[in-house]
């Protein structure tokens, strides 16, 4: 016997709200709160001093992470968004200059090419793994061209070994913003770590956090310096640190407090159980939802672990009679929580389509180019767009704690939905 849909006055399967993902328990209190104690909240200073490079806390915050990352240098800043931006300008770029971005991606990607007067050049994304597509890149590739900028999109790594040589054959730096995938992996490295610059954001919303903050890293020593310099006011100290180019070293105050620091020591030691929960939800996610008609549950690249920050589902409308919006209106009712309709066409935001950035007139499209030669119309990310506009629902994973009798009863709350599809294709 089939129960009744909740959509159509049934009861929902989910009765009571879910029990909310809070990654925050008493070792990050005890440490916020040595912190204060010591009425030390920030240990920097701007200007060229032992303090240039932040205090106790921040320090350690760094060196811990560079050795759990695998990398040479972790430089912490206050928001990934600013990570994204030091790590642009250490990339010697002029303006005018070029640089491939994904567009389904958070906006500050695409922003943080801006901020440098530089010119962000969206690429379609792969169907399957939702991240920039490399069989699409080298068709945007014009002398400009200086960098590319791909996202560890919810989760797992971009294909960093395509992107890596078709960096190496076109003399391009590669970025990767792996906001969304601290914790997962390509073969034995941590994701995040194969390209020439890339970081993590610390906000509230992913896998570990601190409030705000964000960390970057690299294994360039001259790529670290520039990125510290940009966090501290790089132009009172690129005399001490003995910087012979000048050019983009503008700095900013983007430096992480010393409370943020001592939660992501912290943080940072329980990363890999989070993300493993989140690998042991999706794993019965994958089974108790792979086998309903139309949708498909998110692929993982080969030598790839992901991190599942957003589970990611297609439907396909060759078996589905149902709209999206009507699917995740009946998948509500059944009291999931965590949908959304779409993702992200970074492209389509009224920044681009009108290419208003920096005052009224243009700039930077005009600033080398006509900005008519920028096209950032609707058609240009064919696949993306279709995955937004019709095809795609994100399941947020890092919103509720999910245990196994929540995962349980949301598979369920699908195969109801499921079941009675018949009678929301007539609704
Ligand atoms: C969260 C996020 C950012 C921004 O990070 P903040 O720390 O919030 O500034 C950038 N890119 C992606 C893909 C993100 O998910």
């Amino acid at each position: 016997m089939k129960s009744k849909l909740a959509i159509l006055g049934g009861e929902p399967l989910i009765k009571t709200p879910m029990k909310r993902y809070n990654s925050i328990g008493v070792e990050e209190i005890k440490a916020a709160n040595s912190v204060l104690e010591s009425g030390i909240l920030s240990g920097f200073l701007g200007s060229w001093s032992p303090e240039f490079y932040g205090g106790k806390k921040v320090r350690e915050f760094e060196e811990k992470w560079a050795e759990f990352f695998g990398v040479k240098y972790a430089i912490s800043v206050n928001s990934w968004t600013s990570g994204l931006v030091v790590c642009l300008g250490t990339l010697n770029l002029e303006p005018g200059d070029e640089v491939l971005v994904t567009p389904w991606t958070m906006c500050a990607t695409a922003t943080a090419i801006l901020h440098w007067n530089c010119i962000p050049v969206f690429v379609d994304i792969e169907p399957d793994y939702f991240c920039i597509d490399p069989d699409k890149i080298e068709e945007k590739i014009t002398s400009k061209t200086k960098a590319i900028l791909a996202a560890d999109i919810f989760g797992q790594s971009c294909d960093i070994r395509r992107l890596t040589e078709i960096c190496e054959k076109h003399n391009l730096s590669l970025v990767t913003d792996t906001a969304q995938a601290p914790g997962a992996f390509n073969g034995s490295y941590r994701t995040g770590t194969l390209a020439k610059i890339g970081g993590f954001s610390l906000n509230y919303h992913k896998h570990i956090h601190t409030g705000e903050g964000g960390v970057i890293v690299t294994n360039d020593p001259d790529l670290a310096k520039r990125a510290m310099l940009l966090r501290n006011h790089a132009e009172t100290s690129v005399t001490g640190l003995e910087i012979e180019d000048i050019s983009n070293m503008i700095g900013h105050n983007f430096r992480l407090g010393e409370i943020e620091a001592a939660i992501g020591i912290e943080q940072l030691k329980k990363l890999d159980g989070f993300v493993k929960q989140r690998q042991s939800a999706a794993k019965r996610f994958d089974e108790g939802l792979g086998s309903l008609s139309g949708l498909i549950v998110p692929k993982v690249r080969r030598d790839n672990t992901h991190a599942y920050y957003v589970y990611g589902l297609k439907l396909d409308f060759s078996k589905l009679e149902v709209d999206r919006s009507t699917l995740v209106q009946a998948l509500e009712a059944e009291g999931i929580e965590g949908l959304a309709e779409g993702y992200a066409c970074v492209h389509l935001l009224p920044l681009f389509q009108r290419k208003i950035a920096y005052g009224k007139n243009g700039f930077p499209w005009s600033y080398r180019a006509n900005p008519d030669d920028y096209n950032y119309s609707k058609g240009i990310c064919p696949v993306a767009e279709e995955l937004h506009g019709k095809a795609f629902i994100g399941f947020e994973m890092c919103l509720l704690d999910l245990n196994q009798a929540d995962v349980n009863l949301i598979i369920e709350a699908f195969q109801k939905v499921w079941k009675n599809l018949d009678l929301l294709a007539k609704t």
